[in-house]
């Protein structure tokens, strides 16, 4: 019989350390779950969740004009943002009363309330402290603004999602996944929107072809690109706000938000005291166990700034409580994630860049098309889209698969499997197409681009 309170004490109930308790509790572990705020963690309150609903919601305003081109008129079409925002919450508690469902029928003792680590195998919520023999870090991220005079005015992802009013005009700063989604939502639901970034062009670190393409259409939808500009300040003058950029120019606003990163939640939690190694930004350094340099503290999630999705935090969970309660070792794969990114249009992405591939194996051939939507045929909407498929001239196995337009997340996935698995390109020109999808152009792509050095030549 164990000397300590609990088997595990997990803090954070967002989705890693919901999964790992869960299943650690349906392994016979005795478990409490620590949450300061209602159980769901970001995805499911913050992030993920109601980011998509938002998306969601702001095409229908599109899908009727593009519905014109096919006979269909709708007259008087209105949005009722307080509506919008009221559906979101009931589904939010929806989902909230799923996950206190999972863990109480898992078994698990809920706690209620800040959760500080004392030491390797103590936790104190207020004056109370409860021991356990392994403790999971899932305390997840937060929004970061940089220092700047009027950054107090400024609002993040998290208010964004629950703003009263939708505002007529706003600046987002910033041009990471964050940034351009909601750019994209408020753009469509009819807000002057003005992305302001020090990059060239949007999503860096992404393919230069996705990001030349996602930076052009989204200019082609109407939102107004500052690159290369940062705020020097923010003004606040009555209820607009000025937005003082780098270029001496300045934005009249209704609304600031800031998309500039995030950063791991450990301030104050107790855990360098503990003895917990964390990086210069504060993250948790952990092995490919997810375990620290403390053996009895583990952390999961994007505390530990690896990849920052939400199926990683996932596998990264459930791996744990394979591994540690299950006496089944497993490690999260973190090689080839496919992820998506939800602007308008959207990205969907998996295994290396062009530049990566060029870097790791050298020789490569590289495929792009670019694509119409057939949806968009009989409409005046100019959407264009792209796909692009990178391949190892040596094995001739499929490295990378990008994609920017219409369904690109959800065509991608099965892509990601594909890839995965290592198939080749010549697997990919065997396989029939489906007719007429976008997805058929992946299988069908059979002209090279040519290599860099051919292109200068030919200039
Ligand atoms: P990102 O890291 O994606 O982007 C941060 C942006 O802020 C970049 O454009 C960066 O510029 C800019 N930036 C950083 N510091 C400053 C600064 N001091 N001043 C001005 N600009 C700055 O972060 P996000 O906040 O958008 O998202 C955080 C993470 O959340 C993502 O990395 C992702 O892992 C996850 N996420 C995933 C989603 C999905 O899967 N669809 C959706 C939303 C979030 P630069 O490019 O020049 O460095």
């Amino acid at each position: 019989m164990s000397d300590y309170d609990f088997d595990l004490i997990t803090i954070g109930a967002g989705s890693g350390g919901v999964r790992a308790s869960r299943l650690a509790a349906g392994f016979g572990a005795k478990v409490a779950v620590i949450e300061e705020e209602r159980e769901g963690g970001t995805c499911v309150l913050r992030g993920c969740v109601p980011k998509k609903l938002f998306v969601y919601g702001s095409h229908f305003g599109h899908d009727m004009q593009d519905g014109s081109g096919y006979g269909w008129s709708a007259d008087n079409v209105r949005h009722d943002w307080p509506a919008m925002i009221a559906a979101k919450e009931k589904e939010l508690d929806r989902l909230h009363g799923i996950y206190v469902s999972l863990l109480e029928n898992a078994g698990a003792t809920r706690i209620h309330g800040r959760g500080t680590v004392v030491d390797a195998h103590t936790v104190a919520v207020g004056d109370k402290h409860y021991t356990a023999e392994r403790i999971l870090i899932a305390v997840g991220g937060w929004p970061s603004v940089p220092v700047l005079p009027g950054a107090e005015h400024a609002i993040t992802s998290n208010e964004a999602l629950e703003l009263p009013k939708r505002p007529d005009r706003i600046v987002i700063v910033g041009s990471g996944f964050i940034a351009v989604e909601f750019a994209g939502i408020f753009n469509s639901f009819g807000s002057e929107t003005h992305l302001v970034y020090r990059a060239d062009k949007v999503m860096r670190g992404f393919d230069e072809d996705v990001r030349d393409t996602l930076t052009e259409e989204m200019s082609k939808k109407g939102m107004h690109l500052h690159p290369g500009t940062l705020p020097d300040r923010i003004e606040k003058v009555g209820d607009v706000y000025k937005v003082h950029l780098n270029d001496g120019s300045t934005l009249e606003v209704d609304e600031v938000m800031y998309a500039t990163g995030r950063h791991p939640n450990t301030k104050g939690l107790g855990l360098a005291e503990a003895g917990v190694e964390l990086t210069k930004g504060g993250a948790v350094v952990v092995n490919e166990w997810s375990q620290t340099s403390v053996p009895s503290i583990y952390a999961v999630g994007d505390v530990t700034d690896r990849i920052n999705l939400t199926p990683v935090a996932i596998a990264e969970g459930h791996s744990f409580a394979e591994t540690v309660f299950n006496n089944r070792p497993m490690q999260a794969d973190h090689r080839d994630v496919p992820s998506a990114v939800f602007s308008q249009p959207p990205i969907g992405t998996v295994g290396l860049t062009e530049a990566e591939a060029r870097d790791q194996y050298g020789e490569i051939d590289v495929y792009v098309a670019g694509f119409r939507p057939m949806k968009y045929t009989l409409t005046d909407n100019p959407e264009r889209g792209m796909q692009k498929l990178i391949v190892d001239r040596a094995s001739d196995r499929v490295i990378g698969a990008h994609m920017v337009g219409l369904d690109a997340p959800e065509i991608i996935q099965g892509l990601g499997i594909a890839i995965k698995a290592g198939a080749t390109k010549a697997e990919f020109d065997a396989t029939i197409g489906i007719h007429p999808t976008a997805a058929e152009e992946f299988v069908t792509m059979r002209t090279k681009r040519p290599d860099p050095q051919e292109r200068q030549a030919a200039e």
